[in-house]
C-alpha cells in the first residue's frame, strides 16, 4: 500500500501501520503499548477502524477513534469506513462507560488541519463532560 506524504507523517498512521487489525472477540488479544513513540494504547484495531488513548487526554478514558486509513475529512471517508465507525462509536461509548463509571461523553469530530491543527488524520474524540459555564463576554466555556 502506498501511503500519501501527509500519512506517512502522521502518528495514527504510524499506529494503524504498527498494529494490524485483530478480532475484537479475541480476548487474548493484547497490544503492546510500547511498539511506537510516543506509547499507544489500542482499544480497537479492525480492518477499517482503530481506537487507542489520547496520550494528552482531556479527562480519563479520552479515546481517539480513526479510520485506518489516513482520512483527513468526513467527506473522504467511504460508505464501507463510515458503516464501520457508526458501529463502534456506540460500542466504545459503552466501554469507556463501563471502565470509568461516566455515561456522559463529548464525541467531537476533527475534520481537518484547521480545525485541530494536533490532529492530522481525521479522528473523533470521546471524552468525558465538563460543566458548561458562561463567562463575562458571552462566550460558552467549560470548567474543571
Ligand atoms: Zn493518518
Amino acid at each position: 500500500m502506498t501511503s500519501s506524504p501527509e500519512a506517512e507523517d502522521c502518528p495514527f498512521c504510524t499506529i494503524a501501520h504498527t498494529y494490524p487489525s485483530q478480532s475484537p472477540s479475541d480476548s487474548k488479544t493484547q497490544f503492546n503499548p510500547e511498539a511506537v513513540s510516543p506509547s499507544a494504547h489500542l482499544v480497537l484495531s479492525t480492518p477499517l477502524v482503530l481506537a487507542f488513548l489520547d496520550i494528552l487526554p482531556l479527562s480519563p478514558g479520552h479515546l481517539l477513534v480513526t479510520t485506518r486509513a489516513h482520512k483527513e475529512k468526513v467527506s473522504d471517508v467511504s460508505l464501507e469506513e463510515s458503516r464501520a465507525l457508526g458501529e463502534w462509536l456506540p460500542v466504545l461509548s459503552r466501554v469507556l462507560a463501563k471502565a470509568t463509571g461516566v455515561w456522559d461523553w463529548n464525541i467531537v469530530q476533527n475534520n481537518g488541519i484547521i480545525s485541530s491543527p494536533i490532529y492530522i488524520c481525521l479522528i473523533w474524540s470521546c471524552y468525558r463532560s465538563r460543566s458548561l459555564q458562561t463567562s463575562s463576554n458571552g462566550f460558552a466555556v467549560y470548567q474543571e
